[in-house]
């Protein structure tokens, strides 16, 4: 079976075809400016040249037509029929308390999704307006939802509750819900799979760096415990996210600053983590540079990011009393050995062992030193493949 993966933003769409029979990615594309002047659509059939399509789009459903326009033309699609397609998979941001994993979409799904917009009121909206314009234009094909939270549901209450007024969790579902599930839950498969053994019997921590970035304690396959809160602001440094903060600092900046509470959300969301500290840039491709040619905030930058990642190391190899395998993916945890080497320095004592030579890859593999009693294993992240797995499950029932 082909299916087709979906994940839309609010003016922005990716989309992978992936052929699951031996699960191989066949295209892959992207529409940006969707209902903005200029929108444009690249589409790349894996093993060919990449294919622009430059024409005015209004809205996701002009998009998604676009798409299947592209994925079935005759130079540069990979279909020549729609009812290739067998199913649709939608990554979409918040499922709330409702759902514990991937579901095939109904109206009383969608219904639920749209309850979980106050949630994510930037990113949900969008996923609704893409599955809606699927639902439009491949009537009679099974969609799924796949939840970045749906994995971390599995959290014990003593991992979610936060300690200040119950009411609020009961009147507003404040809580900490967790993100990245779909990739938390594919490295630690992988890496199951890579130390042979059932991930019923591991303990993992996965550590999800890219720009935006969280930690889990994956336990027995389930999540018990996440960086990420209520919202994706909380946890680790990120690009531009501070992670957790004194919470009495905002009022605090409020004040002195003379701004709002929103004003402060935006400092926190798109002025702080790596890109505040440093003064330099979200990437950390930039830091690093900066910090070898001597800047000390930069340097400083590098060095507290490292300190957080290190400190839910700790807090989750307490949690779970142990831990077989680290995992280190996405864009910094995939490319940036100096950060994984920064994370696993003077962590003998807790028998994590990094091998400085192994840890120069970029490639899945084992980084670890052989006489490290912990695993620690590169693995790039696939949230689509997880997605098209889920999606062909449920789908072929
Ligand atoms: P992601 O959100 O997973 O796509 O990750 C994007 C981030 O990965 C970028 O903002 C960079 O900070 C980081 N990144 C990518 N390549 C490298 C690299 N070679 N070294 C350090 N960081 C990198």
């Amino acid at each position: 079976m082909k299916i087709l993966v979906v994940n839309c933003g609010s003016s922005s769409l990716k989309y992978q075809v992936l052929d699951m029979t031996d699960e191989s990615l066949i295209c892959k594309g992207l529409v940006e400016r969707i209902g903005i002047e200029g929108s444009i659509l690249t589409h790349s059939k894996i093993g060919a040249d990449k294919f622009v399509l430059e024409v005015p789009m209004k809205d996701h459903k002009d998009a998604i037509s676009h798409v299947i326009e592209a994925i079935q033309d005759k130079e540069h699609g990979v279909i020549t029929d729609m009812s290739e397609i067998g199913a649709v998979g939608h990554r979409v941001a918040h499922g709330g308390e409702k759902f514990a994993e991937s579901v095939l979409i109904t109206d009383e799904v969608l219904a639920a999704i749209e309850d979980c917009v106050e949630l994510a009121p930037l990113h949900n909206p969008a996923n609704i307006l893409g599955i809606k314009a699927c639902m439009d234009l491949m009537p009679g094909t099974p969609e799924v939802a796949a939840f970045d939270t749906a994995f971390h549901q599995s959290m014990p209450a003593e991992s979610y509750i936060y300690s200040i007024p119950y009411k609020y969790y009961e009147q507003y579902g404040l809580r900490r819900y967790g993100f990245h599930g779909t990739s938390h839950k594919y490295v630690a498969e992988v890496a199951a799979d890579m130390l042979d053994k059932s991930i019923e019997d591991l303990k993992i921590i996965t550590c999800h760096l890219g720009n935006g970035a969280s930690i889990a304690a994956v336990k027995g396959g389930r999540s018990i415990d996440t960086s990420m809160g209520f919202t994706p602001l909380a946890g680790l440094a990120m690009g531009t996210r501070s992670g957790d903060i004194d919470p009495a600092i905002i009022s605090y900046i409020c004040k002195k600053e003379g701004i709002t509470v929103d004003e402060m959300n935006s400092v926190l969301n798109k002025e702080s983590g790596v890109y505040g500290m440093s003064g330099i840039s979200s990437d950390m491709r930039d830091i690093k540079s900066a910090a070898a040619e001597g800047n000390e905030r930069a340097q400083l930058t590098l060095d507290v990011y490292a300190h957080k990642i290190k400190a839910f190391i700790g807090a989750y190899i307490a949690e779970m009393n142990g831990v077989d395998a680290i995992v280190f993916t996405a864009g910094i945890g995939e490319n940036d050995p100096l950060t994984r080497a920064n994370v696993c320095r003077d962590m003998d004592a807790l028998g994590i062992i990094l091998d400085p030579e192994k840890n120069e890859t970029r490639e899945q593999s084992v980084i670890s030193a052989d006489d490290s009693k912990v695993k620690v294993l590169l693995i790039p992240t696939n949230e689509e493949l997880m997605i098209a797995r889920d999606t062909l499950a449920i789908a072929s029932k």
